[in-house]
Parts: C-alpha cells; structure tokens; sequence
C-alpha cells in the first residue's frame, strides 16, 4: 500500500514523476494572509509564523504578484497553517484553495459568471495554468452534465496538502459559476505512485440565474 501522505515536510516515496523545482507565481500568496486572519485572527497568524523560517513567513505579507517562486514556498505556508490551524489535517488545506478563488473572483466577475455554464470558470483556470504555475498541465474532461474529470499531468505536488488545495479551488470554481452540493474527490495522487494527479467533480445542481 501507498504511504498516505503526513502532515511533515518529507516526501513521500514511490513518486511516479521525477522530483523537480516547480515554480509559482507570487500571486499564490495573494489571500494566505487573508484567508489566516479573517479565519484565526491575529493568534492564528502568529502561530503560523511561528512554524516558519522568518524569508518564507515575509512572503504572506510582502508577495510579488509576477515573480516566480519556488513552490516548496507555498507547501512550507499551507503545511504551516494546517499544523498550527487544523491540527495537522491536510484535508483542511481544501479550505485554503475555496478561499482563495472565491477573493480571486471578486462581485463583478461573479455577475458575469452566473449566466455562464458552471464548468466555464474551472476550464478558463485550465488554460490559464501556464500563467501560475511552470510546469504541469490541467485538462478538463466533461464526462456528463455534472460529472467532470480533471487531470493535472507533469506536475509533481511535492506534498498532498497541496492536492487539497487544489480541491477546494476546483470547488471554488464550480460554486462561483453557481454550481451546488459540489464535491471534488482525488482518486489518483502522483504522490502515491500514479501517472498524474486526478481530480474528479461532481455536483447535483445549479442556482437559477435570478
Ligand atoms: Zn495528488
């Protein structure tokens, strides 16, 4: 059996893709600090840094939205605040990705989203992933009406919490275009020795476009 992943910084062994520095854009960070604050407070915030070396705990304030960072940056930060937020429950890094796209898709966008089909959002951030990320590619394969496979290929996650939060922003995606009872499931993880990354999303409905 796979190792399932732990909440500590070690990889897991029996990687199917080759352990190699991905990078991400500084925008990753754009809600970390928000999503800490306005769920934990201040408290919440210290006991993130705590768990941090002091250059990597300067990015949650000081981020550069166009320069690349490498992603074990972000892995160190979701870890952080999922062992001093969460007790150590990688599950709850979902709870970061949600976060973060329901700030990125501000009032207006939302709008606009809402007379769109409900995987509109999810295949946009498919063909934006270049822009975020320098490695990997993300498909959207809509298998039904509200059954969609999402395969995240040549992309090596370095840690499962960051599957997680991924899962919560194809969440976050689906329920911005109005999408309801949304679940995201991960049946296959590189992490665990697959080919790639899958994610699978289902949802039972959508909100009238009142
Ligand atoms: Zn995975």
């Amino acid at each position: 059996m796979p190792e399932r992943p732990q909440a500590s910084a070690e990889r897991p062994k029996g990687s199917a893709v080759p352990a190699h520095i991905t990078h991400i854009k500084g925008l990753a960070f754009a809600h970390l600090e928000e999503f800490i604050v306005s769920q934990h407070g201040e408290a919440g915030m210290q006991r993130v840094l705590a768990r941090l070396s002091p250059e990597t705990g300067k990015i949650l304030h000081s981020w550069n939205a166009s320069q690349w960072y490498p992603m074990q940056n972000v892995v160190d930060i979701d870890l952080a605040v999922v062992n001093a937020l969460y007790g150590g429950d990688v599950k709850q890094a979902y709870l970061i990705g949600r976060f973060d796209l329901d700030r990125s898709v501000r009032q207006v966008y939302r709008l606009l989203f809402r007379f769109l089909e409900p995987t509109f959002l999810l295949k946009r951030s498919a063909k934006l992933w270049s822009n975020y990320y320098d490695r990997g590619a993300l498909t959207i394969e809509q298998i039904q009406e509200r059954l969609v496979l999402i395969p995240l290929s040549d992309f090596d996650p370095v840690h499962g919490c960051l599957c997680h939060v991924f899962r919560g922003a194809f969440a976050g995606a689906l329920e911005a275009c109005r999408a309801r009872g949304v679940t995201i499931t991960h049946p296959e993880c590189v992490l665990e020795g697959a080919r790639a990354c899958l994610f699978q999303a289902t949802w039972i409905g959508a909100d009238s476009k009142a």
